[in-house]
């Protein structure tokens, strides 16, 4: 018999026979409930909006494997394109058709991206984006903004967003004074501290990177101007602006944020998305700059995995579905989600914000104007992990953590949003009768 939510036997025992093999129990920090305390729920499957556990219950997902899976789990098509690539085996160490055909793909949905070169996460995307643009401009400091993650790139691993903000490490031990030392890091949404960052090292900063919209510290989105104002300054002062789109691109639109807002960075990353929830990743850009890469110019990147047929063809499969309808459906069912949470939160009298760009989102438990990292952290995170669980225990899966973004899928229809709408009041009540941990 399947167990009430509110119990998870096998998930207990997994997570136990984990902690024993893995440190913490995990394989990436975030999944481990640190934030929001409790057993992490060991999933064995999933199929369009759900996931079910290893004790048999049943969840409409939010998190879509933290964005990866825009058409919900398990869809038919990116399974058969899957099964397909499967039967000509899982990788050769040479240039595939498939690589190209993602390469394409991704050139003529994003305009500024000329180039692009496929690596397998978001960090090596980022890694590497930060590399060339410091082999390209022949400088070394790199600008980032407080509560921006970019993966646990060394140099980028300052005031780092959700994961680290989550565990309240201002740094990680492991970065060396000379791996950060090259990186500044200033408040989000601020362009008069990036005008005097520019103005104080003249000549030093090789480049900018920022999330086109911040989704690591909940998400917050860019003050009108504010992107256009960063590639301004960039090329005012021969910098590189890096557009991290690693969690937006090919969310909010078919070409990410740069297809909302426009805006021309140098450079881009992605990841998520475009993987069809297996590891490929990529950045690119300017031809000019790609160019200096590897074995086309001097700057030096590779991977034994990199452009692997099976994920390739997962994320084109998943790429050619997302079209004008699929983003709209989204639009549609992330405002429905927004407009449920805000009512039952507003019923009960529980000071929030929803916060969102595209069809991505979050709940930050404050009234005050959330901009900024420092503003996302006045937040009461403890309302959000009775809120949390209270969903939890209804069978809605959240993210683990108030600063993380809430994801739909193509694949959430009415049956889940009625289960979606039918759990919040309880979790909306659960949030204000929350009491602050003791001091
Ligand atoms: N950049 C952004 C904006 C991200 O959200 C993430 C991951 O969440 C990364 C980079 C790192 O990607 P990965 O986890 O694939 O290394």
């Amino acid at each position: 018999m399947t167990p009430s939510y509110a119990e998870a036997p096998v998930s207990q025992t997994l997570f136990a026979r984990a902690a024993a093999v893995t440190p913490g129990g995990v394989n990436s920090p975030v999944r481990a409930f640190g934030a929001v305390g409790g057993t992490p729920r060991f999933m064995v499957s999933g199929s369009g909006p759900y996931l079910t556990d290893a004790d048999g219950h049943r969840y409409v997902d939010l998190v879509c494997s933290w964005g990866p899976l825009i058409l919900g789990h398990a869809h038919p098509e990116v399974l058969d394109a899957v099964r397909a690539a499967l039967g000509h085996g899982t990788s050769f160490g040479t240039p595939t058709p498939g690589e190209v055909e993602l390469a394409e793909e991704i050139v003529a949905r994003v305009g500024p991206v000329e180039q692009v070169r496929l690596v397998s996460s978001g960090t090596e995307a980022t890694m590497s984006a930060i590399r060339l643009a410091r082999g390209f401009t022949g400088r070394a400091k790199v600008i980032k903004f407080a509560g921006c993650y970019h993966g646990h790139v060394d140099a980028l691993l300052a005031a780092a967003g959700s994961g680290v903000a989550t565990f309240g490490l201002p740094d990680t031990p492991g970065v060396t004074g000379a791996q950060a030392g090259e990186t500044l890091v200033l408040p989000y949404n601020d362009l008069a501290a990036v005008r005097e960052a520019f103005a104080a090292h003249p000549g030093e900063i090789a480049c900018v990177i920022t999330e086109a919209v911040a989704g690591n510290m909940g998400v917050i989105p860019p003050l009108p101007g504010y992107n256009q104002g960063l590639a301004e300054l960039c090329a005012a002062h021969g910098a590189l602006l890096i557009s991290d789109e690693v969690m937006t691109g090919f969310r909010v639109s078919r070409a990410g944020w740069f297809g909302v807002e426009g805006v021309v960075p140098d450079l881009m990353t992605f990841g998520k998305v475009m993987g069809g929830g297996f590891p490929a990743a990529a950045f690119g850009g300017r031809a000019d700059v790609m160019a200096q890469l590897a074995p086309a110019g001097p700057v030096y990147q590779a991977g034994t995995l990199s452009g692997n047929p099976v994920a390739t063809a997962a994320g084109l499969a998943q790429l050619r579905l997302l079209d004008e309808a699929a983003y709209a459906r989204l639009d549609e069912t992330a405002a429905r989600v927004r407009e449920l949470a805000g009512e039952a939160l507003a019923k009960e009298g529980v000071a929030h914000r929803v916060s969102a760009a595209g069809n991505m989102f979050s709940v930050f438990f404050t009234d005050a104007e959330v901009r900024d990292f420092a503003s996302a952290r006045t937040q009461e995170t403890f309302r959000y992990t009775a809120f949390f669980h209270a969903m939890l225990r209804q069978g809605v899966h959240l993210p683990p953590s108030a600063f993380e973004a809430w994801f739909v899928s193509t694949a959430h229809d009415e049956e889940a949003l009625e289960r979606i709408a039918t759990a919040l009041p309880a979790a909306a009540r659960a949030a204000a009768e929350a009491e602050p941990p003791a001091a």
